[in-house]
């Protein structure tokens, strides 16, 4: 019932290890995606059917499915993992979507894999949630990230802390090729499978450009852009991915692993949630250049098949990652101007201290751009975005400037800049305590209403609220 169409498995066998997901006691479905599957070319009624919910739970291996762990290693916080892969994530195996175009379905803690090493291959309740609700708001925000097909509730306790319900994601992926894929190979100077790996990577997600030169190089600088493009959304809607491991980050350019990611309320470049990011290296304002350090690492595992004279393709590599600032600065200057609907050359300056200023006056992020769009379009008056700042003044004297720098008929398409609703932590962490209840309507409320971020809705008004002091959540955490 799920027309698979596997070529992972086609590749060498050292790419991958065969597993089979665990058995799950009693699973119970929390959520379906129907659109997503229907696109997908699955039934959505058949996935809700027990045989679909078996699937899902990992209970029944569907037809035509070749589960699989991927092999990957990876720099984490820094430090290079040469080992690491799918140790709670199985690969079902991937369907061609009606755009014609290859996704990989895989099951997230559906137990050990023979890369689980100490790990129990699991997923409490709580991270699925957070992917579902997260991922899918991502989509509709704009930014490219994996997809939610399915969420499960396993019927069994997983023990973390404390013991947890368990629960099983279905993560739908253009692919799951990480810059820790090639660090794999790289580790064990194994180029014939870095050639096969660059080849299959270039062929699945940049099949239009010409690889005539070099195939290594034209895919690292496929991957720089995609991965602009990616941070800078990010950036611009006040997202922290929080684990930007080099394992974490998708040779698509997708958004991946929905661990301790945030967005954040206040304003501040410095913001940090991850409970594990203790040095801040994930904060919001080093993205860009962790998003640099870990292109690096790219270009260095693909150093010996961009060309065979190593000082080649050392100025090669350093050619094509210079194109990153210069790239990042246009794409994060164009996303700044399009939201505070400023005029052509905006001036970097002009947004710099706009943040600065933000930041000072602890002005929530949102909520400063969506009144600002209101403001534009004459919606309210200027005390109403002024309210947002600790001393009101400051913002009437920034208006004065903005005034200065602003196209006036780019108002009304600021709305498209600047979403209403955001998944703000709080309300992730209601959804998650209201599921380990057993009550999923908070998630459902929630899903439903991200799905329109950007759009009026009157029923909607509470949920633009930032937290209140004692609502607020300052730390988010991995899902292991
Ligand atoms: P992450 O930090 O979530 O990106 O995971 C890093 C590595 O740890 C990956 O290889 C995961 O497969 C592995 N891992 C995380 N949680 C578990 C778990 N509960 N059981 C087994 N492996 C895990
Ligand atoms: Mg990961």
């Amino acid at each position: 019932m799920i027309p698979f169409s596997n070529s992972y498995i086609k590749l060498p066998e050292h790419f991958y290890q065969r597993t089979i997901p665990e058995s799950v006691k009693s699973p119970k479905l929390i959520a379906i995606n129907d659109n997503l599957a229907t696109e997908l070319g699955i039934d959505p009624e058949w996935l809700k059917s027990q045989d679909g919910i078996n699937v899902l739970a990992g209970n029944i291996i569907a037809s035509g499915s070749e589960p699989i762990a991927q092999a990957y290693a990876g720099h984490q916080f820094g430090g290079f993992s040469p080992q690491l892969g799918d140790g709670r994530a199985t690969l079902l195996g991937e369907v061609i979507d009606s755009n014609g175009k290859q996704k990989d379905i895989q099951l997230k803690g559906s137990g050990k894999t023979p890369f689980s090493r100490a790990g129990d291959g699991k997923s409490a309740l709580g991270p699925v949630i957070r992917e579902y609700l997260m991922s899918e708001a991502m989509f509709a925000l704009g930014v490219p990230t994996t997809r939610a097909l399915a969420a499960i509730s396993s019927g069994e306790k997983v023990i973390r802390e404390e013991p947890l319900p368990g629960g099983i994601f279905t993560r739908v992926a253009s692919s799951h090729l990480r810059i820790g894929t090639f660090q794999y190979f790289a580790a064990r100077n194994d180029t014939n499978a870095l050639t096969t790996l660059t080849n299959f990577a270039l062929q699945r997600h940049f099949p239009d450009t010409n690889t005539s030169a070099s195939p290594a190089l034209t895919l690292l600088e496929q991957v720089i852009t995609a991965q602009v493009k990616l941070v800078s959304s990010w950036m611009s809607l006040g997202f922290i991915h929080g684990v930007m491991n080099t394992d974490n980050c998708s040779i698509s350019g997708e958004t991946i692993d929905y661990g301790p990611c945030a967005f954040m309320d206040d304003f501040h470049p410095a913001s940090v949630f991850s409970a594990i990011d203790r040095d801040a290296r994930y904060a919001w304002g080093n993205q860009a250049p962790i998003a640099h350090w870990n292109l690096t690492r790219l270009a260095e595992a693909l150093l010996t098949i961009i060309d065979p004279d190593k000082d080649t393709a050392i100025k090669l590599a350093e050619k094509a990652l210079d194109k990153f600032s210069p790239q990042f600065i246009d794409t994060y200057n164009d996303k700044y101007s399009a939201k505070l609907s400023l005029k052509d050359q905006a001036p970097t300056e002009f947004i710099q201290q706009t943040l600065s200023l933000l930041a000072d006056q602890q002005v929530d992020y949102t909520l400063f751009f969506r009144k600002l769009t209101q403001l534009a379009n004459q919606h309210i008056a200027p005390t109403e975005l002024a309210k947002l700042f600790q001393d009101p003044e400051t913002c009437h004297q920034w208006i004065k400037q903005w005034h200065t720098h602003r196209d006036q008929n780019k108002s009304l398409t600021m709305h498209s800049a600047n979403p209403i609703l955001i998944p703000r932590n709080h309300q992730i962490e209601s959804a998650i305590q209201h599921a380990y209840k057993g009550d999923f309507s908070v998630f459902h409320k929630l899903h439903q209403a991200w799905k329109t971020p950007y759009k009026e809705i009157p029923e909607n008004p509470d949920l633009e609220k930032p937290p209140l002091p004692n609502e607020r959540v300052t730390q988010t955490f991995c899902g292991t």
